[in-house]
C-alpha cells in the first residue's frame, strides 16, 4: 500500500476543499476529510472521505514539513509534572471572575484546579526537576525549557484514574471559530497531548454506574457537581469515539448524552447521532433535554428542568 500524502488542515488562508470552512477538516492533493460534509465514507475521527477527483477540485495543497513526533510520556508521569507546574501558578481575578459567573462555588473552582497561564514562558525550575521531553506542552528551544503560553484559563483533564493528562486553554482572545485550543507543543518539536475526554467527579456519586456524556471539561465539571454524577467532557463533538473506552473503565451500566442544544446545527446532530447508536448496543441510553439555554451546564445553574429521554 501506498503511504497518503500528509494532511494539511484547512486554514484561513486556505479553506477546507469540500466544506469551503477555515477549520476542523483536513485534506491532501487528492482526498479530504470533511467535518461537515457527509459522505457515504466515514471515517475514524468522525469526519467524511470524499475523493477531491470526482468533486473536480484540485486543491491549494502544499505538504507540511514533517515533524518529528515525540512519544506522549505516560499518564502517570505527565500528572506529577502538570501538578507541580500549576503549584506555582495563580487564578487571575478575572478569570476567577469568570467561573463565578458561570455558576460555580469558591469551593468548584477551587476543587478543579484551574489557573492562568504564566506571564512567563520559561519553565527553568521545572525542567531541573523533570525531563520535560514528551510532556505536551514543553519545548526546548536555544538550550532552554519553555511551554507555549497562550494567554488564557488552563483547564486540567483529568483521566479515568483523576490524573492530569492535559490541559485546554480557554483562549483569552478566542479566534472566530475556536475558543479551547490544547497545551500543546506538537507545532514546536515537543508532544501532543492527543484528544483526551476529561472525567469529572462530583464531590459525592449519588448516582454509581450512571455516567453522562457532554462536551468539554469546564461544561463537565459544574454539571457533574449539580447532578451528583460522573460526566465525561468530550473535547470535541466528533471525538466521541475515545469515550468509550473510558465508559468501559468506569463500569457505566447506564449512559445520558447530553450535547449542547445546537443540536440544529448539522455536524454536532450528526456525532450526536452516531454516539448514540454507538452506546445503546452496549448500555441502556438517553438523551438529555432542556429548554432555552445552549449548554446543560447553563441549564443546570439556572435550575431549570433536564430530562433524560430514554433510548430504546
Ligand atoms: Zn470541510
Amino acid at each position: 500500500m501506498i503511504e497518503p500524502k500528509p494532511f494539511v488542515n484547512a486554514k484561513k488562508n486556505n479553506p477546507c476543499p469540500i466544506c469551503g470552512k477555515t477549520s476542523w477538516c483536513g485534506f491532501n492533493d487528492e482526498i479530504a476529510v470533511c467535518m461537515r460534509v457527509p459522505s457515504d465514507r466515514e471515517v475514524a475521527n468522525g469526519g467524511w472521505l470524499h475523493k477531491l477527483k470526482e468533486h473536480n477540485i484540485v486543491p491549494n495543497y502544499n505538504p507540511p514539513k514533517p515533524n518529528p513526533i515525540v512519544k506522549r510520556k505516560p499518564d502517570k508521569f505527565l500528572d506529577r509534572v502538570y501538578r507541580d507546574f500549576i503549584s506555582h501558578l495563580i487564578l487571575s481575578a478575572e478569570h476567577k471572575e469568570n467561573l463565578l459567573n458561570r455558576g460555580m462555588t469558591e469551593k468548584e473552582i477551587a476543587a478543579g484546579l484551574y489557573r492562568s497561564t504564566p506571564e512567563s514562558k520559561y519553565v527553568d525550575a521545572l525542567a531541573k526537576k523533570y525531563n520535560l521531553y514528551g510532556v505536551p506542552g514543553f519545548f526546548k528551544e536555544g538550550g532552554r525549557w519553555m511551554c507555549v503560553a497562550t494567554r488564557g484559563m488552563l483547564i486540567p483533564v483529568l483521566n479515568e484514574l483523576a490524573q492530569i493528562v492535559g490541559f485546554q486553554i480557554r483562549l483569552d482572545n478566542p479566534d472566530k471559530n475556536k475558543k479551547y485550543v490544547w497545551f500543546s507543543s506538537s507545532n514546536m518539536g515537543g508532544s501532543s497531548p492527543g484528544p483526551r475526554i476529561h472525567v469529572a467527579r462530583p464531590s459525592r456519586v449519588k448516582h454509581p454506574g450512571l455516567v453522562w456524556i457532554t462536551e468539554g471539561p469546564l461544561k463537565a465539571n459544574i454539571s457533574a457537581e449539580r447532578l451528583g454524577i460522573i460526566m465525561l467532557g468530550v473535547p470535541g463533538v466528533n471525538c466521541w469515539k475515545h469515550a468509550l473506552p473510558v465508559l468501559e473503565h468506569l463500569n457505566a451500566n447506564r449512559v445520558v448524552v447530553a450535547y449542547d442544544s445546537d443540536y440544529h446545527k448539522e455536524q454536532v446532530r450528526i456525532h450526536a447521532r452516531a454516539l448514540v447508536n454507538e452506546i445503546r448496543k452496549k448500555y441502556k441510553t438517553g438523551i438529555a433535554l432542556w429548554h432555552e439555554h445552549k449548554g446543560l451546564d447553563d441549564a443546570l445553574v439556572a435550575h431549570a428542568e433536564v430530562r433524560v429521554k430514554l433510548v430504546s
